[in-house]
């Protein structure tokens, strides 16, 4: 999974509000729920500017102000702190929401696109009541516990252990590639509980990170930045009940979750502020502007390539509409993309690949050595092929895997 600390605009209004201000859509009674959107959109910069610089400051002032206007859950039931009123609620929010996202939502990516939803499907209604409504509303970042040295593709083969200690489980392993693990409150963890191999014998239950049993350490990458981590774990403690489904029965759970993790990576978006965080392809119309200012307009072979990134584009946005595709298709040609998005600048600003930038620089520099990670993150692109064969055609399983 991805974060960053990256963000393409920069912030001008300094007018101090607090998320609370805002109100709940609906209080003004006869406004619209267009109009409340409107609204909420229109406040909303005064209250990020009062959470201050941190990235991660900014993230949760959003996401409460988001919470307490009653944007936060649409099609999760209010019991955990959703709604369903109006119906098509998600859809219209989605369409207003458009380019006014702020960057920093990609902190809550984990919690909201992968843990929650499979909580909902899995948990017990006490996990969901415990853990959904503080996820809505931004107060508890979580992140992804499942990659070990020996077990990334190969999930199966992890080897962290969980054993019942009285009302806890005492968890003792590994984990590697955590992203976003520096600033969680919360992971959903892979770890073996049974004596039989393989899938057998994993459950999924939710570790609390702020405590001396969990040792967080940043791996350092070549964009410079250290958004994954090494999680070393001695004699961590997690509450007995905090399994997600049966003890012993975790990997449907699991996969579920990695399913959820497909379809947000493969889900295309227009909202430049969000493709901008990097974990996302670059948005052709960045590219124009630095065609434009590079006056790569004139060369043949960048408008060429310009047109390409553009058909990709419409194509990851179609695949995005389309309801009922394997998420693995998504999430490969978004990947596709965004390699292809990078090579395209790198050819116009060849000066970027150098450190030392400036904060222009920066930003291209960071997306052109970030774009690889995505043909690894959420599964490589070698094993959406695999799942695409296996699962959306119906190909013979690859010898040897269960
Ligand atoms: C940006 C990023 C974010 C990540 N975030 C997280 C996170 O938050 N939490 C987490 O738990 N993990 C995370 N990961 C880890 C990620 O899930 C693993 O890197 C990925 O599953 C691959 O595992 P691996 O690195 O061990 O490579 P390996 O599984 O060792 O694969 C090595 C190579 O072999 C190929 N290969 C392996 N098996 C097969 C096969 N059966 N058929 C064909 N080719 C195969 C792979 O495609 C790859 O090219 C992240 C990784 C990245 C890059």
């Amino acid at each position: 999974m991805t974060s960053t600390a990256v963000t393409w605009s920069r912030r001008t209004d300094s007018s101090a509000v607090s998320a609370n201000s805002l109100g709940p859509v609906g209080d003004a009674g006869t406004d619209t729920f267009d109009e409340e959107v409107e609204r909420f959109f229109a406040a909303l910069p005064a209250v990020l500017d009062a959470a201050g610089p941190s990235g991660l400051a900014r993230a949760r002032a959003w996401r409460r102000a988001l919470f307490d206007a009653g944007l936060a859950g649409f099609g999760i039931p209010e019991e955990y702190g959703g709604r369903s009123d109006p119906a098509d609620g998600a859809r219209r929010l989605q369409r207003l929401a458009r380019g006014r996202v702020p960057a920093e939502e990609s902190t809550f990516g984990i919690g909201l696109n992968m843990a929650v939803p499979t909580m909902l499907q899995y948990g017990s209604a006490e996990l969901c009541r415990r853990f959904v409504p503080p996820a809505l509303r931004g107060d508890e970042v979580w992140c992804q516990l499942y990659s070990e040295p020996g077990a990334g593709s190969d999930l199966p083969s992890l080897t962290t252990r969980a054993v019942l200690d009285g009302d806890e489980w005492v968890v003792n392993g590994q984990k590697v590639w955590t992203s976003g693990a520096h600033h969680s409150d919360l992971g959903i963890l892979l770890a073996r509980t049974g004596d039989a191999p393989g899938k057998a014998g994993i459950s999924m239950m939710v570790m609390p990170m702020h405590q001396p049993g969990v040792d967080v350490r940043p791996l350092r990458q070549m964009t410079g930045h250290a958004e994954f981590n090494e999680v070393f774990f001695t004699d961590a403690r997690v509450p007995r009940d905090w399994v997600v489904g049966e003890v012993n029965d975790g990997w449907r759970a699991a996969t579920q979750l990695l399913a959820h993790e497909r379809s947000s990576l493969g889900a295309g978006s227009d909202d430049g502020e969000r493709k901008a965080a990097g974990s996302a392809a670059l948005p052709v119309h960045f590219l124009l502007s630095l065609a434009a200012r590079t006056g790569a307009t004139d060369d043949p072979h960048i408008r060429q390539e310009l047109a390409r990134a553009h058909t990709g584009e419409m194509i990851m946005t179609w695949l995005s509409k389309r309801r009922g595709i394997h998420p693995s298709i998504g999430k490969l040609w978004r990947t596709k993309q965004a390699r292809h998005a990078a090579s395209v600048a790198a050819a116009m600003h060849p000066a970027m690949i150098a450190f030392e930038a400036d904060d222009d620089t920066e930003f291209w520099q960071y997306h052109v050595l970030n774009a690889p990670r995505m043909s690894l993150g959420g599964g490589t692109d070698e094993i959406q092929k695999n799942t695409i064969g296996e699962r959306a055609l119906g190909l013979p399983r690859e010898p040897g895997q269960a």
